[in-house]
């Protein structure tokens, strides 16, 4: 059995939490590959070495003098080598990462810092073998991540090696220079490292106990998801749901490896197991639920519009030479609606109606705007009957005007338009009737 655990910037913030993580990796000797990120807030207010790099580099374009910043970044490292009582010195490290800083050696580069030293730092404590990501982790010339040459460079490397420590969220382009994923890219790493060793799990270790059913912000203690699958974590991702790097699913979906997402202060807590499929029924008839607010409807409305062939392809042609993605169309026989995120259609607004005019003479053009929609996600509605039903009754009773209704015909998922305003409401109504009422 082998496993890569990743561990987040919360579980590596101080020499206590280090202490936590060597004790879980040293409770399985399966652990064998471990990605830790940059140190990330101690307490809430703190600031993630990620974002003191950042500033820190920011200052050096600016040509000002940053010795007060390295010094502090480096003291949040001191504090945690110090507090482990290693016998490890990074002032060298230092050195060259200042310098490298004043020759403006790229902004990824000085946020990938924070990885790297975690790394070393990780690799002395636990006594295992640093990779640098910079050699295992590959971009192309134009900076797009290679994942054929990652698998067979990485594969290669840690072919034969009993343990190691490859630092999170950064690689290297042919040229040798660094670049990273986006932010809270090291979840990335993890699948990378663990479709290339094909390990049986991956281990996301973070400071909560899984995926909750909705956001904690709106429902106040929400129940743990116990087990989902890519396909419907993918929908509640996409619709907002954080947790992990919604990019990290797709190394992992081809292999048909779990993740396993854990709490490194409660390590006894199952978290939430991510399944290519399962045959687990949920405990409740749905999985979760996600939603987005800033939202924009474009409605369109033409006599005949049924019998006029290339109708939608038209018009959706207007949103692609826009350059705008479209989230959902909803239509009717003489209408035809296209959701769209509002910041990005308000830049083209009078373009795109102008366009669309141009395209097909629409009868009417109105706006909507300031929608929020919502993902009523689960696998468990295909076997279901009333779901729906349920949804729009715990709307109607909740007093919300529900704007529109898409339901994927994979039945994973029944998407809800309603009012920005309404937004927190409909969530709660939502989760009420399947997991409060346990319907
Ligand atoms: N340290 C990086 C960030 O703060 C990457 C990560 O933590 O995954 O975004």
């Amino acid at each position: 059995m082998k496993k890569v655990v990743k561990f987040g910037g919360s579980s590596l913030a101080s020499a206590e939490q280090f202490c936590k993580v060597r004790e879980i990796i040293h409770a399985d000797k399966s652990r064998r590959f471990v990605v830790p990120s940059a140190p990330g807030k101690r307490f809430s207010g703190d600031t993630k070495v990620t974002d003191m790099l950042y500033a820190c580099y920011n200052a050096a374009s600016a040509n000002s003098d940053i010795s007060g910043k390295i010094a502090s970044i480096q003291a949040r490292y001191q504090e945690i080598i110090d507090g482990l009582g290693l016998e490890l010195s990074l002032d060298e490290e230092f050195a060259k990462i200042k310098k490298a800083f004043e020759e403006q050696a790229g902004s990824d580069y000085a946020a990938s810092r924070g990885e790297y030293l975690n790394g070393i730092l990780m690799a002395a404590y636990l006594g295992y073998e640093f990779v640098d990501a910079a050699e295992v982790i590959c971009f192309d010339e134009d900076g797009v991540f290679d994942a054929e040459k990652t698998d067979r460079v990485m594969r290669g490397r840690l072919d034969g090696l009993e343990n190691a420590v490859v630092p999170g969220f950064y690689g290297a382009m042919p040229d040798g220079s660094i670049k990273t994923f986006s932010r809270g890219g090291s979840d990335i790493t993890g699948s990378i490292v663990a479709r290339a060793i094909h390990a049986d799990l991956y281990e996301n270790w973070t400071d909560v106990s899984g995926f909750l059913v909705t956001d904690p912000h709106i429902v106040k203690d929400p129940v743990t998801i116990e087990t989902i699958t890519y396909r419907e974590l993918r929908e509640l991702s996409y619709m907002g749901a954080t947790v992990l790097h919604a990019d990290s699913i797709f190394p992992l979906r081809k292999e048909g490896i779990p993740i396993n997402i854990k709490n490194t202060n409660r390590p006894q807590d199952p978290g939430t197991l991510i399944v290519e499929s399962t045959c687990h029924r949920p405990k409740y008839t749905i999985t979760g639920i996600a939603g987005k607010k800033g939202f924009c409807a474009i409605n369109i409305e033409k006599d005949q519009m049924n019998s006029e062939i290339g109708f939608g392809r038209k018009v959706l042609q207007v949103f692609e030479e826009n350059g705008i993605s479209f989230e959902h169309v909803p239509s009717g026989i003489d209408t035809f609606t296209v959701l769209v995120h509002q910041s990005e259609f308000m830049e083209k607004e009078q373009s795109v109606i102008s366009g669309l005019h141009r395209a097909v003479n629409p009868d009417t053009l109105d706006l909507e705007a300031d929608l929020a929609l919502i993902a009523v996600v689960g696998r468990g509605m295909r076997a279901n009957r009333g779901t729906a039903a349920r949804i729009f009754a715990a709307l109607a009773h909740a007093n919300i005007n529900v704007k529109m209704i898409d339901q994927g015909s994979s039945e994973l998922n029944i998407i809800i338009g309603v009012h920005n305003e309404d937004f927190e409401a409909a969530v709660k109504a939502i989760y009420d009737i399947f997991v409060m009422t346990h319907l």
